[in-house]
């Protein structure tokens, strides 16, 4: 097997989350040939693939998703999106980017690196998930975590394979992220006739002092690792369409991105207080899409670090920005856990692309982490 036809032959797969659509089928014969012992894990709406290689020493994981995000409209794209087509040196199509060439790249580091070291002084995993980027309602990889956990395993060290890097492969990597709390806001007035203000409330004022105060709010300082947390408002609704009506309500939709300086816990209640303090009628349901995460052991940062600095000459830059990932789900076992792959300038877009020389890079990249991890 070679590194870009199976980027391609992965590309190829239509697997739109929470779907695998068979890219599973294709890692698992690949795996099996190396001798992983592969499962398939599968509940909700969501499959997973587990293939393990070895028995004893520390467990290092790779985690990753076959799922991609829908391609948008398909008549904006230069090649087909499930294409897998190569144009002056640079592979395209969904999932490009995030995260089948990282896939691919890992499985051949393995298989390079086994081919050397047939018996490692530590575990290699692989685990995947057909539902990334999708609902959580579909089912996510948290279970198998918690089942691992029951059963007595651990992951010593997780590496993440998602689009880390800026402007080249490796010059930017995550040891964690910030969590997401998102608020359904609903403020209540009272519907009535414009023309006699006296007898309504108007929720769309109300609501304007209180998004000043929402939005000029410093949550928190964040830290080293972290920028303060942020707070957006991404929908408002209200009105009845009618210009002579003063609406009953208005709905509002935000969201925190936080350090873990926060937690979804104390900014509900600072919200709240500020609905309190400026006598809001209100109705609120809150979703906590993720928790933040931050690996504090530095081992396996150092060991990446090394590895990178092979191939690149500089180490990575750590940045811990960007949206949430499974790795959120690993960090709570102890783990420690690390971001890196491709460039991320094009994941989710039109185009979503990786040159094949970064192709080879994030492999030649994994393979020095698995030779690093055997040494150290
Ligand atoms: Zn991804």
């Amino acid at each position: 097997m070679a590194l870009l036809e199976l980027a391609q032959e992965l590309i190829r797969i239509k697997s739109i989350s929470p779907k695998d659509n068979g890219c599973f089928d294709v890692i698992e014969n690949k795996l099996v040939d190396l001798n992983f012992d592969v499962q398939k894990i599968n509940y909700s709406n969501v499959e997973n693939l587990l293939a393990r290689y070895g028995s004893s020493g520390p467990v290092f994981c790779f985690l990753g998703h076959t799922d991609v995000v829908p391609e948008g409209p398909i008549d904006q794209w230069s090649f087909p999106p499930f294409a897998a087509e190569v144009n002056e040196n640079i592979l395209y199509g969904r999932g490009a980017a995030d995260m089948k060439s990282s896939i691919a790249a890992f499985m051949i580091a393995a298989k390079e690196f086994l081919k050397l070291n047939p018996n490692p002084n530590f575990q290699i995993w692989i685990l995947l998930t057909s539902n990334e980027e999708g609902e959580k309602e579909d089912g996510k990889i948290d279970k198998i975590i918690d089942d691992l956990t029951q059963e007595g395993k651990f992951i010593d060290y997780c590496l993440v394979g998602e689009a880390s890097s800026s402007n080249i492969v490796g010059d930017t990597l995550r040891r964690g992220r910030r969590g997401s709390l998102t608020g359904y806001l609903k403020v209540i007035g009272k519907q009535g006739h414009v023309a006699y203000p006296k007898k309504v409330i108007n929720p769309i004022h109300l609501s304007g002092e209180v998004i000043r105060i929402l939005s000029e709010e410093v949550w928190d300082e964040g830290n080293e690792f972290f920028e303060p947390t942020s707070f957006q408002i991404s929908n408002i609704s209200g009105g009845t369409g009618a210009t002579n009506v003063v609406p009953n309500s208005l709905d509002l939709v935000f969201n925190l991105r936080f350090s873990p300086e926060s937690t979804a816990d104390s900014l509900k209640n600072r919200i709240l207080e500020i609905f309190e303090a400026n006598n809001l009628n209100y109705e609120i349901s809150w979703v906590k899409n993720a928790d933040p995460y931050f690996t504090k052991d530095n081992k396996f940062i150092d060991t990446i670090q090394k590895a990178i600095k092979k191939i690149n000459g500089s180490e990575a830059i750590i940045d811990n920005g960007g949206g949430t990932s499974d790795g959120r789900w690993v960090a709570p076992m102890g783990s420690q856990v690390v971001e890196l792959g491709p460039l991320n300038k094009t994941i989710h877009q039109i185009n979503e692309n990786i040159p094949i020389h970064d192709l080879e890079k994030v492999k030649d990249i994994y393979l020095q982490i698995l030779q690093e991890v055997g040494t150290s």
